[in-house]
């Protein structure tokens, strides 16, 4: 199982990532846990990532290739993946992609989990009071689904027109929301992708 999870901020993608990994017995790999990881450990450069994530906005393409790639193709030497929050960018697909396909360690299907705005934003709000993420604040939120919306919804199409995608209703309970992942993975596990 190579998959990768797409969605807004609050859609539910660490959950079921979370989830689905452990049903393929596969690794979990969400770049923002690896980010926030840095950050608390007070390297040079979790000090320069704290300021992106606190901000809303994205942590340069470069840091991300070099943090998040080599989990990647370790997780897929392995028994495989579950992304979450990688790539997020059309630029970040398509240099993983370049460096995944040496080692035959490319994305092999992705889920889109769709929710509409308005209720992410109430998602967000109520687990900044839950959980005090330094970007849960409400004009912060705002400008994460911005950039949703701007860098990472393209990649909607970039996996869909390559035959690897599927979309899942997120607004509904999280028990639904795997099932409905579980029963669309094995078609896009089938479907042979076509070429890049
Ligand atoms: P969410 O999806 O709710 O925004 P994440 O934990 O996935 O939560 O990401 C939190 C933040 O980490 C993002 O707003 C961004 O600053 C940074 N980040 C995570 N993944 C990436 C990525 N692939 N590229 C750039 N920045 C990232």
């Amino acid at each position: 199982m190579r998959l990768l999870l797409i969605g807004p901020p609050g859609c539910g993608k660490g959950t079921q990532g979370a989830r689905i990994a452990e049903r393929y017995a596969v690794e979990h790999i969400a770049a923002g846990d690896i980010l926030r990881a840095e950050v608390a450990a007070e390297t040079a450069l979790g000090r320069q990532i704290a300021g992106y994530i606190s901000a809303g906005a994205l942590v340069p393409d470069d840091v991300i290739l070099d943090v998040v790639v080599p989990k990647v193709l370790a997780a897929a030497k392995a028994d495989g993946y579950v992304l979450d929050g990688f790539p997020r960018t059309i630029r970040q697909a398509a240099a993983a992609r370049r460096i995944a396909e040496e080692h035959a360690s490319a994305v092999r299907c992705a889920i889109y989990m769709e929710v509409p705005q308005e209720e992410l934003v109430a998602r967000l709000l109520r687990r900044a009071e839950i959980e005090g993420r330094s970007d849960d604040k409400p004009d912060v939120i705002r400008h994460r689904l911005e950039v949703f919306t701007e860098a990472t919804a393209p990649l909607i199409d970039f996996y869909g027109e390559r035959g690897l995608l599927d979309v899942v209703d997120a607004t509904l309970a999280p028990d639904e929301v795997t099932e409905q992942i579980l029963t669309a993975l094995p078609a896009l596990v089938r479907a042979r992708p076509v070429a890049s």
